[in-house]
């Protein structure tokens, strides 16, 4: 049974936090930045001038220090809080990343952040960024991406990152820094920065942050559709002989109950687990008519869940003829306080089930 990890490993400033926000995001659940937690060690050993190669010292601090990741106010993405305070912008300054990298070498240290990772990912799905999060925190992991880009855009980017580099840095001068950080991250001898076997690598170079969105989507979400075979009645048409407009959204529902029946959460289950979803919005477009004792096939494919909201798109064919296409927006309600709820897990744990290792 794999993890229900979505890793996303990658050398410094490849936009791993940038990919793992918005993929978290797109897909409604949290995500995790574990150089956050290397990052908050090199900030505390700072501050009590402890020697970043100093293994023994850093794992005496490590004794008597607490670290999880934890919402600095509700419904917030989950940060790192170390010792009861959460250090957050404090942990970008360039020499904390430097820091970072060193007592990632130390495996006293690797080995106390393993579990603090493994504790992140206990409660539900979850993206997961760093450098080993495919080969040695989760090599189970559901689904593993290998992000990079080239030396010359990965210090641009980080370049553009207020607060990230010194004063009066150059791109060659950011490009050196990163370069020193990735020879210490792939060349240790513990949990070094490396790609899974099964991991799909993504080189970013030349790619829009959406581009990267669109293309792990691509990999990750598996067509959740179901079809229907129709026969027009006599009573579906109109005083023109097609089938009268509206009733195309009826078709539409058809299908979309044929969809959730598949996945076995029929509308029936729906109320009992005390869950609704009525419609935000319904769109329709209609390329050719259906006569009376046409033979349709109706498609409803789920294509998005977003929080609260999931996404149906449907097709109405005949043979190979298209006659009309839409979606409908859906909210998630709970039906007993009618507020608006998450997804239920059923549903989008499917949609997040394809084979999405190896591209
Ligand atoms: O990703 P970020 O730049 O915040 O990571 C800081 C440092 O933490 C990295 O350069 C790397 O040495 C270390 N790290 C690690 N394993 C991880 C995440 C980060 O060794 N999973």
């Amino acid at each position: 049974m794999s993890s229900s990890v979505i890793a996303i490993d990658g050398p410094a400033a490849s936009g791993k936090s940038t990919a793992a926000k918005n993929l978290a995001k797109e897909l409604g659940i949290p995500y995790i930045n574990t150089g956050s937690l290397y990052r908050a060690i090199a900030w505390k050993a700072i501050r009590l001038g402890i020697g970043f190669s100093d293994e023994e010292a850093v794992c005496a601090m490590l004794k008597n220090t607490t670290v999880r990741y934890a919402s600095p106010e509700p419904g917030a993405n989950p940060e790192i809080e170390i010792d009861g305070t959460f250090p957050g912008e404090e942990l970008r300054k360039s020499e904390v990343a430097g820091g970072a990298s060193s007592v990632a070498v130390l495996p006293g240290v690797r080995s106390w952040t393993m579990g603090i990772q493994r504790d992140a990912a206990k409660h539900s799905m979850i993206v997961m960024e760093g450098r080993d999060i495919g080969t040695a925190v989760f090599p189970d992991a559901r689904y593993k991406f290998f992000l990079t880009a080239s030396p010359r855009v990965r210090a641009l980017r980080r370049l553009a990152q207020d607060g990230e580099t010194p004063d009066g840095a150059t791109v060659e001068s950011v490009a050196a820094q990163i370069a020193e950080r990735d020879l210490r991250d792939s060349q240790r001898a513990t949990a070094p920065l490396r790609q899974a076997e099964d991991a799909i690598l993504v080189d970013s170079s030349d790619m829009t942050a959406e581009e990267v969105l669109f293309f792990m989507l691509s990999k990750i979400r598996k067509s959740v559709s179901a079809s229907i075979e129709y026969q027009v009645p006599f009573a579906d048409t109109d005083q023109m002989g097609v089938v009268y407009y509206a009733n195309y959204l009826v078709y539409f529902e058809m299908a979309r109950a044929e969809l959730m029946r598949s996945i076995s959460f029929s509308y029936t289950q729906m109320e009992k687990t005390g869950f609704g979803l009525p419609v935000l919005e319904a769109v329709c477009r209609y390329h050719s008519p259906a006569h009376f004792e046409d033979k349709l096939v109706i498609t409803a494919t789920l294509t998005e869940i977003k929080g609260v909201r999931l996404r149906v798109d449907c097709t109405v064919k005949r043979g190979d003829t298209l006659l009309a296409e839409g979606y409908t927006w859906h909210a998630c309600l709970n039906s007993k306080t009618g507020r608006p709820s998450r997804v239920p897990g059923e549903i989008s744990d499917l949609f997040t089930m394809g084979e999405g290792k190896k591209s």
